[in-house]
């Protein structure tokens, strides 16, 4: 198979950091920071790069030293109490993982990188909307997210913990349940820190994943920056079927940056 000989030598050279149990939570934190970096640098560079900034979806709106400054607070409470942790539950209560001789073919990690995002989709757009429709639910959990009205990337882990928690056990354990290989399961893995990152950016660039999926069948930074403008609209984190379904989608041309 073609992925073999670069499976094989991970397999061989890397066999204890990946059959740890904590392998996947350092694979998302790093990746989560990684991803943000040039997104910050957008953000502090702002009118010195004007070819960037024709790209911002609220162009007057850019986060401050202070927003930036609690997100990074919010993310750094919730890593030290919640995913540190769970971290180390999971090293001292789960054995090493074995890993599988054969990689995934190439077709078996599209489907499962995908079928993990289509899973996710549906689970995280029914608890977004009850968060939305249930007052409690709201101003208990989900509320502290809506601070800002234009998203910056940072403002993707600015979390409650229940949130964070639920994402992350279905992240955990969904591809379990649809059985994918390892490798699988890590490129969704930070598939899905990108695309989530991409979703709060506040940057519609030519790259960006509802540019690149054609019919409008994928979400993308725009119509989630408007969820942030309109939050009963869009609570689907990446396709837009469930909100078309239930009548809940809303395009940009919506938006209150463009009033
Ligand atoms: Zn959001
Ligand atoms: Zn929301």
């Amino acid at each position: 198979v073609f992925g073999n000989p670069l499976w094989d030598s991970l397999r061989v050279n890397y066999r204890d950091s990946l059959r740890s149990p904590l392998f996947p939570i350092v694979l998302t934190v790093s990746s989560y920071f990684v991803i943000c970096l040039p997104f910050i640098i957008c953000d502090i560079m702002g009118d010195r790069w004007p070819w960037v900034q024709r790209f911002k979806i609220q162009p007057t709106r850019r986060p401050t030293a202070s927003t930036l400054l609690h997100c990074t607070g919010v993310t750094l409470h919730n890593h030290a109490f919640l995913v540190l942790p769970a971290s180390v539950a999971q090293w001292a209560w789960r054995p090493p993982v074995d890993l599988p001789v054969q990689a995934p073919s190439v077709l078996e990690l599209v489907a499962g990188v995908i079928g993990n995002l289509l899973l996710f989709d549906f689970q995280y757009f029914i608890w977004h909307l009850l968060h939305h429709k249930i007052r409690w639910l709201y101003v208990t959990f989900h509320a502290i997210h809506h601070n800002y009205s234009s998203p910056f990337a940072l403002a993707t882990q600015c979390l409650g913990g229940w949130e964070l928690v639920t994402v992350g056990f279905w992240t955990t354990l969904n591809p379990v349940i649809l059985r994918c290989h390892l490798l699988t399961t890590w490129i969704f893995m930070v598939v899905h820190v990108y695309v989530s990152i991409e979703d709060h950016c506040g940057y519609d660039f030519p790259w960006s994943t509802s540019r690149l999926i054609p019919f409008g069948i994928y979400g993308g930074p725009s119509k989630h920056d408007v969820h942030h403008q309109k939050p009963n609209t869009n609570f689907a984190p990446h396709f837009s079927h469930w909100d078309k379904i239930f009548g809940t989608h809303a395009d940009f041309s919506f938006s209150v940056a463009k009033e």
